[in-house]
């Protein structure tokens, strides 16, 4: 790891298929910590009822997206469930390089992405649904999605289930405390890696050893 990467935050990616509850839990985890913010991505995708523009996501047009695109102003960007999703690269890397910790929630395709373009930053977690019916229920249950667009989704699921294994953690979304407790380890312990801690802790080694 490079001296730059070890005073930076850790950028976390959370994925899972559409319902098995990375928004529940990103969002809980991340009311509980200051040194911790999600980035809003930008999507063509049009709001949710209650989603508000700014907070959910930065919801644009396909033209603003495209220029967005043309001028290199995402980290990453990606085509699901047929609208187009971003991640704004300049307030991430601020976030990063201030030394906060950033969630990213987004697909597969742009977990790809950002590894390869921050290899040294990068702990994902991949999120499972107990079971494909209990994806199902929670998809309908959310009720915010037509039945058309439930659909697609559940027929999507297995698309991105199958790149579990391209994450460093897996966390099992059946009961929602457990799962969440899962993630507060998993955090904790990537905070605690020798190569951080010899950043943070570096006063207290120079006295142990002196
Ligand atoms: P959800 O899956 O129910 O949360 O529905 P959304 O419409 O909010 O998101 C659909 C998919 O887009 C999910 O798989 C997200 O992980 C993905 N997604 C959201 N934001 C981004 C982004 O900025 N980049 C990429 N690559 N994917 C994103
Ligand atoms: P995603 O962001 O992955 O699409 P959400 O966070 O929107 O998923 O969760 C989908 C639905 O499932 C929501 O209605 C949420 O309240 C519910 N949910 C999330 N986790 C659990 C859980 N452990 N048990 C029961 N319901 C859950
Ligand atoms: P903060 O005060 O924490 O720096 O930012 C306030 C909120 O605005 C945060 O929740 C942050 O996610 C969001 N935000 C503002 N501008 C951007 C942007 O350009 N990209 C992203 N991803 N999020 C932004």
């Amino acid at each position: 790891m490079s001296d730059r990467a070890h005073h930076a935050g850790i950028l976390w990616i959370i994925s899972a298929p559409s319902g098995a509850g990375k928004t529940s839990l990103s969002r809980a985890l991340v009311q509980e910590t200051t040194a911790l913010r999600t980035s809003v991505s930008f999507t063509t995708r049009a709001p949710r009822p209650g989603e508000i523009d700014g907070q959910d996501y930065h919801f644009i047009s396909a033209e603003q997206f495209a220029g967005m695109a043309e001028r290199g102003e995402f980290l990453e960007h990606a085509l699901v469930h047929g609208n187009r999703y971003g991640t704004g690269e300049s307030w991430v890397k601020k976030q990063l390089f201030s030394g906060v910790d950033c969630l990213l929630e987004i697909d597969w395709q742009g977990a790809r992405l950002v590894r390869e373009r921050l290899p040294e930053h990068v702990v994902s977690v991949f999120i499972l649904p107990p079971s494909l019916a209990v994806l199902a229920e929670r998809l309908r249950g959310r009720g915010q999605d037509s039945d058309e667009v439930i659909a697609r989704r559940l027929a999507a699921a297995r698309e991105e289930l199958l790149h579990y294994d391209e994450f460093d953690y897996l966390v099992v979304n059946e009961e929602f405390q457990r799962a969440l407790e899962d993630l507060r380890c998993v955090v904790r312990a990537e905070h605690l890696r020798r190569n951080r801690q010899q950043h943070e802790e570096h006063t207290r080694l120079r006295t142990l050893l002196a």
